[in-house]
């Protein structure tokens, strides 16, 4: 189904969320205060506007209530980042994104309502270090502090086992919700079929029992 997105603020970050949502076909409203940002992302968005974000008149005349996502993602200015934020809550905008500068940015943001907060810089740094010191960590989500799904690959050690003798509920508390295959999920994978090298298993569980999985069968 085809949202409305706006973004405020045409960094990397911001100029590579409209690309990215424009061309899953979405209508993309993209906003920044340097007109050479703005055209940048001409290609990238619906409509473009060259605007100061913290202008709640200017909101108001783009119909920035409207909206049913919006995405905060002005940088160095974090003095802007909240004063845009906080108008964009007072519009009763349902979905508020902020990318954040540093952790009191964040604090503010989680006070004024912002609905979910992003470190991209921070965030892709844990990821680059976790995958330059895992051969079979290949993706992860963070579900909360404790809690993520991960992406593993199959190595020799675990080839030719199943499901059921693995049996990883009973033996790391952590559970296979699908198994990668040649590109192909399936998220129903038989019990008793062999688990081939090079296959991808998907992991939830505690990130302690993961790790325990990791380092006693891959
Ligand atoms: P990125 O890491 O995404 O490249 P950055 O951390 O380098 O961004 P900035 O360049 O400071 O952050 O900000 C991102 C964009 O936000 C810039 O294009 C800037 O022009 C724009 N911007 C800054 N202040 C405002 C504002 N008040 N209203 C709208 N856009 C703004
Ligand atoms: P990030 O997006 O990761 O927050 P940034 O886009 O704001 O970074 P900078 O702050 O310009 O980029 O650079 C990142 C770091 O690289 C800074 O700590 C800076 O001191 C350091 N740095 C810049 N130039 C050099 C250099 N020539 N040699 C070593 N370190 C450097
Ligand atoms: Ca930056």
């Amino acid at each position: 189904m085809k949202k409305q997105f706006a973004i405020i603020g045409l960094g990397r970050f911001g100029s590579s969320i409209s690309k990215e949502l424009y061309h899953m076909g979405h209508e993309v409203f993209a906003i920044d205060i340097d007109e050479k940002k703005v055209n940048a992302v001409k290609d990238y968005a619906t409509s473009t506007y060259v605007g100061n974000g913290t202008d709640e008149a200017l909101l108001t005349n783009i119909g920035i209530r409207n909206f049913d996502h919006v995405i905060v993602a002005i940088g160095d200015d974090i003095q802007a980042s909240i004063l845009t934020t906080l108008h964009v809550k007072d519009f009763d905008v349902p979905n508020v994104w902020v990318k954040a500068q540093n952790d009191y940015h964040h604090k503010v943001l989680e006070k004024i309502g912002a609905d979910r907060i992003f470190h991209p810089e921070k965030e892709m740094g844990s990821r680059i270090a976790a995958y330059l010191t895992s051969d079979t960590v290949l993706d992860y989500i963070d579900l909360s502090a404790d809690y993520s799904i991960i992406e593993m690959l199959a190595t020799k050690k675990i080839g030719g086992k199943t499901l059921i003798s693995l049996d990883p509920r009973k033996n790391y508390s952590c559970t296979i919700i699908a198994i990668k295959k040649q590109g192909k999920v399936d998220v129903t994978p038989d019990p008793s079929d062999p688990i081939k090298v090079g296959d991808i298993l998907i992991l939830i569980g505690d990130k302690r029992d993961l790790r325990r999985f990791r380092e006693g069968e891959l």
